[in-house]
């Protein structure tokens, strides 16, 4: 099963590797994007969906 996860600014990312993987593009992501925001770890997996 593939994991997603959406940001609030509309990018979304689906990974068939897990939730690990989906951590790292989401730090990525928020870096490049949203710096200044810090998305912790636990916030991260909340936004994850099974999909
Ligand atoms: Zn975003």
């Amino acid at each position: 099963m593939a994991k997603m996860i959406s940001c609030l600014c509309g990018w979304t990312l689906i990974s068939p590797q897990g939730n690990e993987d989906i951590k790292k593009h989401i730090q990525i992501h928020a870096k490049d994007y949203h710096p200044g925001l810090t998305e912790t770890e636990d916030k991260v997996e909340k936004m994850i969906k099974t999909v």
